[in-house]
């Protein structure tokens, strides 16, 4: 999907709301992990972000699709990453011990 060629209305619809990409990542040996923190600024209800408008001047490591498409941040079952030749998605499950202590190491137990 290339948004240039789309109506900024039409691209952004195609958002599910699910709020997965606003979890943060870590990466240890080349690989992405989804963690279980979340941004400060996204509702957990209603799992869209509360500062949308202004979120990149609120939020410095907030990622555009833009930004985030090519760093393969979004999680596989986003809309946006479909077709995308090679994309491999960040890891959203594991059973390594090692992964889980490098993520408490960079952002604390709650990650976890
Ligand atoms: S992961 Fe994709 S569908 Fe879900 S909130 Fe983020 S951009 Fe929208
Ligand atoms: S600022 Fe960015 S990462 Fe944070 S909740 Fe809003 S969209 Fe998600």
């Amino acid at each position: 999907m290339d948004p240039a060629r789309m109506p900024p209305e039409i691209w952004e619809a195609l958002c599910r709301r699910c709020g997965k990409c606003c979890a943060e990542k870590v990466e240890m040996d080349g690989v992405i992990y989804v963690t279980k923190k979340f941004c400060r600024f996204l509702d957990r209800g209603t799992k869209t972000c509360t500062v949308y408008p202004q979120r990149f001047r609120a939020e410095p490591d907030c990622a555009s699709t833009a930004q985030g498409l090519p760093m393969m941040i979004f999680p596989a079952d986003c809309p946006y990453t479909k077709g995308i030749e090679g994309y491999i998605p960040p890891r959203e499950t594991w059973d390594d011990p090692a992964v889980d202590d490098f993520i408490r190491e960079v952002l604390g137990e709650e990650a976890v």
